[in-house]
């Protein structure tokens, strides 16, 4: 194969699909004779390489995200700018709260269900289940306080309490 039919082949697969292995072969016998092809690849390869971690590297995480959705939200609380919850029906609070416990809860059944709970008892007997329940009851208990305190004027409107 000539060079230019060897670059051709390179950037048509553009380093994305699998390149078939008898024409891998080809390309490397060339690259191997051929240094322009060679380095021209390279370059390419580079390229590529910089283009992927520079334009979608690094992501911004949801946990930055949604955190600093809170901050900003607490923010405005102290500003006095009213309770994000009624101002904003439907919005990242609520959203953020209902994520957070279907996480736990998702969390939580299945370390439950990946346990063997046969196993566990048998060699730890049955006290080992203890702390597990604890911790369990810790978390239900500190989510629920913290969900029903970061919406108690939204509760105490619901549920005509105040
Ligand atoms: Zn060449």
């Amino acid at each position: 194969m000539r060079c230019d039919e060897i670059l051709d082949k390179v950037y048509g697969y553009g380093g994305e699909e699998e390149i078939p292995f008898m024409l891998q072969l080809r390309i490397r016998f060339h690259l191997f004779f051929c240094p322009r092809c060679a380095q021209e690849i390279e370059r390419f390869e580079l390229a590529r390489e910089s283009l992927k971690n520079d334009f979608f590297y690094p992501s911004p995480g949801i946990k930055e995200a949604v955190m600093a959705r809170i901050t900003a939200e607490l923010e405005a609380e102290e500003a006095g700018e009213g309770d994000p919850v009624r101002d904003n029906p439907g919005g990242i609070s609520t959203k953020v709260w209902s994520f957070t416990g279907i996480l736990i809860f998702i969390s939580l059944a299945s370390s439950f269900l990946s346990l063997d709970f046969a196993e566990v008892a048998a060699a730890g007997g049955i006290s080992f289940l203890l702390p597990i329940g604890i911790t369990i009851g810790v978390v239900i208990t500190c989510y629920g306080a913290l969900f029903i305190g970061s919406h108690l004027k939204e509760f105490s409107e619901r549920f005509g309490l105040h």
